[in-house]
């Protein structure tokens, strides 16, 4: 066999207009980081003899519907964004409801209610309300470890993020 790859790393499509956080910005910074890390060394005194499956792998995603499947990754980084209400007036269109695929948003007297614990922070419903009464709260990047296939599969961690602060990514 010829000489292994010291890590493969995926990324999501370029451009994707559902995307919270644009990756192609810290693709090449996490390369470089990454051949300084040597993940590859660290993974060949653990795995004896090194095989083509153990191999770090990677997967950068611009939102949580991680289509670069960071779940299943040795290191997953996952671009997030979280939704807050603003003091701008809401029309009622009920648009945001109907973005949010989680069912996180509900109508009540006093207008929406984002619920934070079945919201992923994907953005669409910032991006969907016309009036910003939906506006970003905090964004930036989940950093996730330890996902796998193979004979032990596992889902990878969430075990940080970082904020970056950056707008939502306005897709093509
Ligand atoms: S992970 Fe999100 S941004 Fe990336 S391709 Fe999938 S939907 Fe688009
Ligand atoms: S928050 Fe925005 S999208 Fe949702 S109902 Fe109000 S105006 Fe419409
Ligand atoms: S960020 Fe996504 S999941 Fe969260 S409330 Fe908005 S549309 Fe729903």
């Amino acid at each position: 066999m010829g000489k292994l790859p010291n890590y493969l790393l995926e990324h999501c499509r370029q451009n994707c207009s559902l995307a919270a956080m644009d990756w192609s910005e810290y693709y090449q910074e996490l390369e470089i980081g990454l051949q300084e890390l040597n993940l590859s060394t660290i993974f060949k005194e653990r795995f004896r003899p090194y095989l083509f499956h153990h191999i770090p792998k990677i997967a950068l995603a611009g939102c949580p519907n991680g289509c670069s499947q960071p779940q299943i990754k040795d290191i997953g980084v996952t671009g997030f964004i979280t939704p807050q209400l603003s003091e701008n007036s809401c029309s009622g269109c009920q648009t945001c409801i109907a973005a949010c695929s989680e069912k996180a948003i509900t109508w009540h007297d006093e207008g929406i209610v984002i619920d934070p614990l079945l919201c992923v922070s994907c953005g669409m419903c910032i991006r969907s309300c016309p009036t910003e009464k939906i506006i970003p709260k905090e964004s930036g990047w989940l950093l996730s470890l330890g996902g796998r296939l193979g004979r032990h599969p596992k889902f990878a961690k969430i075990m940080g993020k970082v904020r970056t602060g950056k707008k939502l990514k306005t897709g093509s």
